[in-house]
């Protein structure tokens, strides 16, 4: 369901516009689930939207929630059998932020990530992709989840900006003040750094935050962990940094997983230094460590002291620098671990909870 769909649905139901803004009240303000629900059209529209409409473009196969209360994971059926996972998150009291897919699988093939080892079996539509944050607000709302969604992230399945189309499109929808109204500077899109259309997304969401997996400063390393880095090396990501930096003025989020004897040692972290200095204006650039969770690969994780001392060795540099903190890891929803695992007991949390059965 988005502004596009409603209009479809008024041009279709040949209705007065004023339905149009009723429909969108509806589902975007009132948190409706169901065309039964939307009490200000008729009984007998209503039952011919129910019967041949449907407000989300997927079924939900299951909601799993993280034994601390602090994330969920979805795992939805869209109508050509395919299956994709979005997670909800919530990192501080009275905060949600939803992490949202792009792509069903991914066909970047990074060594340390779940979602790449399952190839690519096709792009989202943009109302696939909007249509997992209005998920998300029905349920939090249905939930009584304190507080409301406030931050969405493009860093579940897929590479964004290789369907940056149907991307964009999605956060032109949820910047829209008709329907989901969320503010630019509460969206993100984590890129692995394809250039061209990062600059794309540059000039055309300035004010969308930006952040690039970047795992290893030397092209040697980061091309054996991300084999994109063959055709997007260092030296062009850089540019495509200094461009977003000098366009926007704004912060960049640089990613890096920490993953024990490969990119964690003092050379590697001197090597980072040097790439993040090597921008303009490197203090625009903010670094995440992230501690890897435990996929089905050879990798292993960074020891919690290593990764301070890593930590430390950047903020000692200069370097703006934090440990993020890992949520969900139960319910292989944290970062890299979204694999389409539902049929599988394996890495599901006992505390899994299905789906209400109004969503
Ligand atoms: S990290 Fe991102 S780009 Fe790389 S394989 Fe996973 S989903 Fe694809």
């Amino acid at each position: 369901m988005n502004s596009t769909t409603i209009a479809k649905l008024v041009e279709t139901y040949k209705l007065p516009k004023f339905r149009g803004a009723q429909l969108r009240k509806a589902f975007f303000e009132q948190q409706v689930t169901k065309f039964q629900d939307v009490s200000t059209l008729s009984l007998p529209m209503r039952q011919t939207l129910a019967a041949e409409q449907r407000v989300l473009s997927f079924d939900t196969e299951a909601v799993f929630k993280a034994s601390d209360g602090r994330a969920y994971k979805a795992l939805l059926l869209l109508p050509d059998g395919n299956r994709i996972e979005t997670v909800l998150l919530n990192p501080k009291p009275g905060l949600w932020s939803c992490c949202i897919s792009s792509q069903v699988g991914c066909g970047l093939a990074c060594t340390f990530c779940a979602t790449g080892k399952l190839g690519l079996s096709r792009n989202l539509t943009a109302e696939e992709i909007s249509d997992q944050v209005l998920f998300w607000r029905q349920y939090i709302c249905q939930q009584r989840l304190d507080a409301r969604l406030s931050n969405v992230v493009y860093m579940g399945m897929g590479e964004p900006m290789q369907n940056r189309r149907e991307v964009f499109a999605s956060l032109t929808e949820l910047m829209n003040p008709d329907t989901f109204g969320i503010g630019a500077r509460h969206l993100s899109v984590s890129t692995v750094g394809l250039v061209k259309p990062m600059k794309e997304f540059t000039d055309q969401f300035p004010q969308v935050n930006l952040a690039l997996s970047l795992h290893a400063a030397n092209d040697t390393l980061r091309e054996r962990l991300m084999p994109v880095n063959k055709s997007q090396p260092l030296a062009a990501l850089r540019e495509a940094l200094q461009y977003h930096a000098d366009e926007t003025n704004r912060k960049i989020f640089l990613e890096y997983i920490l993953l024990s004897g490969e990119n964690d040692s003092a050379e590697h972290a001197e090597e980072l230094v040097r790439y993040v200095r090597s921008v303009d204006r490197p203090a625009l650039l903010h670094t995440n460590l992230i501690v890897y969770n435990p996929t089905d690969s050879d990798h292993q994780a960074s020891a919690r002291e290593r990764a301070r001392a890593f930590r430390d060795q950047l903020e000692a540099a200069g370097l703006s620098v934090t440990i993020r903190r890992n949520l969900g890891r139960d319910i292989d929803a944290a970062c890299g671990q979204l694999a389409l695992k539902a049929g599988e007991t394996p890495g599901y949390s006992p505390s899994a909870e299905s789906s209400p059965a109004s969503l």
